[in-house]
């Protein structure tokens, strides 16, 4: 049966992801506050945006700890770029904090996140003039594999992106970018660094919803 995924819907990119996910047979529903929990789901997808927004409001419509505690459990959850930000154990780099004492740096590079993935990444870490760009990464398990490199070759497109500094125990890379890893999956979570929503390769969402 297909399966059914929530989309977190407070702030950022969902609607695009919800787009993918129908399109790949996938019934896909927004999750906006506690009570759209009531419904069955086997997936999660944590989208692209702002981090510290979205961890903010979480926790302000009550869905934070519920996500939390089934995300921990081994729920099979996708988080992109703002939304691998919410998963990282670590966060490190305040960004953009030109102009702000230092307290107030230190505060906006705090994101209060679910902390359930094993990795580093640091915000905003490509820099002003690099906010947006495009790549083409290579898929891990294919790079080992072998000759033919051109299946292994997907585009990734990042947007103020977060950038991944370091895997713990655990957290395997999928997709390197210039032998950097820039999407991660530890048990049933997958973090990546870029935008899978805006480009046409499924690679990811299959990745995701062989899980699922
Ligand atoms: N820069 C954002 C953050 O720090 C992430 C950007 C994105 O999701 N496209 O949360």
């Amino acid at each position: 049966m297909a399966p059914t995924i929530a989309v977190l819907a407070v702030q950022g990119a969902f609607i695009e992801h919800e787009r993918r996910l129908q399109a790949l047979g996938c019934e896909a529903f927004e999750l906006r506050q506690a009570a759209d929990l009531a419904r069955p789901f086997d997936g999660l997808v944590l989208p692209g945006g702002e981090s510290t927004v979205q961890a903010k409001l979480l926790r302000a419509v009550g869905l934070f700890d519920p996500l939390r505690e089934r995300i921990a459990a081994g729920l099979p959850t996708l988080g992109t770029c703002a939304g691998l930000i919410l998963l990282a154990e670590r966060v490190e780099g305040a960004g953009d904090t030109q102009g702000l004492s230092a307290d107030a740096a230190a505060r906006r590079a705090t994101v209060e996140g679910f902390r359930t993935l094993p990795v580093t990444v640091s915000r905003n870490a490509y820099g002003r003039q690099l906010g947006s760009f495009r790549g083409e990464g290579l898929l891990a398990s294919a790079a080992s594999e072998g000759p033919d490199e051109t299946a292994a070759r997907i585009p990734l497109t990042f947007i103020r992106a977060p950038r991944i500094e370091g895997l713990g125990t655990g957290t395997e890379p999928l997709v390197t970018l210039d032998g950097r890893p820039v999407a991660v999956r530890h048990g049933n979570q997958i973090g990546a660094a870029f935008h899978p929503e805006l480009d046409a390769d499924d690679t990811l969402y299959r990745l995701f919803l062989e899980r699922a």
